[in-house]
């Protein structure tokens, strides 16, 4: 059996996008201060790994689950192509611009910088974003329903049931700062802004 090409090209992106993550990880601060990790929290990024990596793995090189097959027209890994490398490219940039900010679950650092600026200018939650984009980069790459749409399926779970527990975290420590970041930036999608303010 020949491995499905067009998901191949997704794993290959993939490995990329565990490079980036990698890369960050290392440099990491250890010391938080606060926690809101929880149980659920870790079981869904477990689930957001085996629809995002796991399934469209075992689609590429074993064909699991072929009766969920779609047809795979050439314009679909052109547009999957362009999609991931947008992705890719905006989870560096939440990364470079989040800097000791970030942490892989709800975590915060005793002196925590509340970040505005780079990425964070136009939406609150880049880096969730750009999982959305890969998400979508995937249903474009891998021809199949099942392994194609449970990267979107699993990381739309996690955002939704985390995103406002991070929220409510960042009130409590930065109060009517991160209330007015709200206001005037949008969590997912850039706010449509008429005239332009400094
Ligand atoms: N939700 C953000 C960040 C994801 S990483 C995004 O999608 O881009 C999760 C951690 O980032 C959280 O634990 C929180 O401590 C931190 N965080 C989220 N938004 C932040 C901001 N604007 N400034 C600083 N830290 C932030």
């Amino acid at each position: 059996m020949t491995p499905n090409t067009s998901a191949l090209l997704f794993l290959a992106l993939m490995a990329v996008f565990l490079a980036i993550r990698g890369h960050f990880t290392r440099r990491m601060r250890r010391d938080k201060a606060v926690s809101r990790a929880n149980l659920r929290d870790r079981v869904l990024i477990g689930l957001v790994g085996l629809g995002q990596v796991f399934l469209p793995f075992l689609y590429a090189v074993k064909h699991v689950p072929a009766f969920a097959d779609r047809p795979q027209p050439g314009g679909c890994i052109v547009a999957g192509l362009m999609v991931m490398l947008a992705g890719l490219r905006m989870f560096w940039r939440s990364h470079a611009d989040l800097g000791d900010s970030w942490s892989i679950t709800l975590e915060l650092n005793a002196d925590h910088r509340l970040v505005t600026n780079g990425v964070y200018r136009d939406t609150r939650h880049p880096m969730y974003g750009s999982f959305l984009v890969l998400g979508v980069g995937q249903a474009l790459l891998v021809p199949n329903w099942i392994a194609g749409l449970s990267g979107l399926a699993t990381l739309g779970l996690l955002i939704a049931l985390r995103l406002p527990r991070e929220e409510a975290m960042m009130v409590e420590q930065f109060g009517d700062e991160y209330r007015e970041y709200q206001r005037r930036v949008g969590a997912i999608f850039p706010r449509w802004r008429s005239g332009g303010s400094a």
